[in-house]
């Protein structure tokens, strides 16, 4: 098994993955990043920065995407500074949040990416939103989804292409749920929907707030996660049914479905700035 006490990185679909280093505050009930299998709690930045750097010397890769180990923006300075030395790499760049994003932090990302723009690269936000009603029993410490709605339309605002996450997809959710919040990001300029499955690991652990029987019922299966460079073995809960009836549905309404981040991140470039 890999050290998960060392910061790791890995090229996978073109991207390469880069963490926050610290611990994330919001306490969503489904979050798989307490158990430090993705990797330490707390790294400094710019230890973070100095071995992305030696990693990049040696290894292709198209597209950045920062935030997959907690929140960029809970201490915002320390995240905006982290996309800017990221910036330096001339890649494009994706950041994934749940943080209401509002005044100064804003106009420090609007800065950001008119420089990125200049030079023909392009930072994507990805506004992470699987619930609607629930989100208070599911994510009772998180920014709510109006207020990330509210991230959402101010990044747009300010040209940033901005995407909804709709993951972990909870099997206990109905259909009206996921019509809800298609509803809110169409209504806010949203420029697609990635559909994820649920993780856990054997212990049960992250899948808690998903009724047992339901549980018991989600087809799953145990896979090495292939987007970590710690390669963590979980059970990937997806019901393909529950997943083609959310894509069916966001597609109606006029959305764009993507099942991954990395497809995202190529949408993205392939357009330049789309808001
Ligand atoms: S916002 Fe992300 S990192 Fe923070 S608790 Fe929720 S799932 Fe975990």
């Amino acid at each position: 098994m890999k050290n998960t006490k060392l910061i790791q990185f890995k090229v996978d679909k073109e991207r390469v993955l880069v963490p926050v280093g610290q611990p994330c505050p919001f306490g969503c009930r489904y979050c798989y990043t307490r158990t430090g299998e993705v990797g330490p709690a707390r790294v400094k930045p710019a230890e973070i920065l100095e071995l992305f750097q030696e990693f990049a010397k040696t290894h292709a890769f198209e597209f950045i995407q920062f935030g997959y180990d907690g929140e960029p923006f809970v201490q915002p300075e320390r995240g905006v500074a982290m996309l800017r030395e990221l910036a330096v790499f001339a890649k494009d760049i994706s950041f994934s949040t749940k943080a209401y994003i509002k005044g100064q932090t804003l106009e420090a990302l609007a800065t950001l990416q008119q420089t990125m723009l200049a030079a023909q690269t392009t930072l994507v936000g990805i506004v992470s939103l699987s619930c609607w009603d629930s989100a208070l029993s599911v994510e009772p410490h998180t920014p709510t989804p109006d207020e990330r709605i509210a991230t959402l339309a101010n990044l747009k605002r300010i040209e940033i292409p901005t995407f909804i996450a709709v993951r972990p997809i909870l099997p206990h959710l109905s259909l009206q749920e996921f019509e809800q919040l298609t509803i809110q990001g169409l209504q806010a300029n949203c420029d697609g929907f990635i559909l994820g499955p649920l993780y856990s690991d054997d212990k049960g652990r992250f899948a808690r707030c998903v009724p047992g029987e339901v549980l018991k019922k989600t087809p799953h299966q145990t896979i090495v996660v292939s987007w970590s460079a710690h390669s963590p073995l979980w059970r990937r809960y997806e019901d393909e049914k529950q997943v083609q009836a959310i894509a069916d549905m966001i597609e109606a309404k006029g959305g764009r479905i993507f099942m991954s981040s990395a497809d995202v991140l190529k949408f993205a470039s392939r357009k330049g700035a789309m808001a």
